[in-house]
């Protein structure tokens, strides 16, 4: 991996938009702030590393990524601490995003660089980072093959960029989720636990099947026997049954989620008994019948924590107990909001503060 100019070009907007954007009111994934960090993979480096204005982007109808879905993207925010900005395990989305280029045969990103990008890219637009409990900035890094060529073999040419915007709650209620027991999201040996954009495609006609039921979400289960749980659409899945916080474990399949990871972390260090292992459709079941299953909820960067209000299966629902009385989670969501704001001691040094 060679990087040719550790230089970053800068070039400022003449028109900021920024008041343009109504924050008493943002909608998730609309607004965008005004620069963007992108640079090319040529020639086996990557060059041409420059922030500039947000802006349309020109490519060839045969541009590899669009045919051929090497393609994959992160997803981090920034939180505002008084005056200063703050990200949150950003090293992390960084060594993620690596893992997935590997995956799909994209080549590899300098991590320290895009890091420093981000920093200058986020201290250029540290006005766009909101205020409001509920309210960061939503960072998107993606990266694409460019080639212009009709054929099966991986990109020599691609684009990285990182462009931002401010958001607020993904989620305004608790959700309806649906265990999926015809399709299938990731099979062993598949690109689960890559994040790449096709899994994503692929996943949108079972979604939407369940949304005409009434559903916000599915959980999805393993491929082969549809017996096993593994994540629900965005984020990862966990429970709280008799007291232990209990989460499939990472079987290939499954998006290796940081939230998740934190989330596990910090259980632990409150002396939580944690389980990582094999989570059955029925062991879920039993306890939401018997009353055992205290707590149910996804765990991701859009939306945090994000509770589970009812769960389906074979065409029964499952009312889970009412949100107020779930201690694990609403605590979790607590500290990990004080977290990430710069109000509770960085004890795992998973806090970055922007110059
Ligand atoms: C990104 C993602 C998650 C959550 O990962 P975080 O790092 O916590 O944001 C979970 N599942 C899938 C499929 C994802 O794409």
């Amino acid at each position: 991996m060679s990087t040719d100019i550790a230089q970053i070009k800068i070039e400022k907007t003449q028109h900021s938009r920024i008041n343009e954007v109504d924050f008493e009111n943002i909608k998730f994934g609309r607004e965008f702030s005004d620069h963007m960090f992108s640079m090319d993979y040529i020639d086996g480096a990557w060059r041409n590393l420059e922030i500039k204005p947000y802006q349309d982007l020109t490519f060839s109808p045969a541009m590899s990524a669009l045919h051929y879905g090497q393609s994959i993207f992160e997803g981090l925010k920034a939180y505002r601490s008084g005056d200063k900005v703050l990200t949150f395990r950003a090293k992390d989305n960084f060594a993620r995003m690596n893992r997935s280029a590997k995956r799909m045969c994209i080549p590899q990103i300098p991590e320290d660089l895009v890091m420093d990008a981000l920093n200058t890219l986020l201290s250029l637009d540290k006005k766009w980072v909101p205020t409001g409990e509920q309210n960061s900035l939503y960072i998107r890094p993606f990266l694409f093959a460019t080639d212009e060529y009709v054929g099966i073999k991986p990109s020599a040419t691609y684009k990285f960029i990182i462009f931002t915007c401010p958001v607020g709650n993904y989620y305004s209620e608790p959700l309806r989720v649906k265990i999926e027991t015809d399709y299938t999201r990731a099979i062993p040996g598949g690109v689960g636990e890559a994040k790449c954009a096709g899994n994503y495609a692929a996943s949108l006609y079972p979604a939407k099947l369940a949304q005409e039921q009434g559903f916000h979400q599915l959980v999805w289960t393993d491929a082969k026997e549809h017996k096993y749980i593994e994540e629900s659409g965005t984020m990862n899945i966990m429970f709280v049954i008799d007291g232990k916080l209990i989460t499939p474990s990472l079987s290939g399949a499954i998006l290796p989620g940081i939230t998740r990871h934190s989330v596990l972390e910090i259980a632990k260090d409150w002396g939580m008994q944690v389980e990582e292992r094999q989570v059955s459709v029925e062991e879920v079941v039993l306890a939401a019948q018997e009353g055992r299953l205290e707590e149910a909820f996804g765990a991701g960067t859009a939306a945090t924590i994000a509770q589970i209000a009812e769960i389906s299966h074979n065409d029964i629902n499952y009312k889970l107990p009412a949100i107020e009385s779930r201690k694990f989670s609403n605590k979790v969501y607590d500290f990990l909001n004080d977290f990430k704001r710069g109000r509770e001691e960085d004890k795992w040094g998973w806090i970055e503060t922007i110059k």
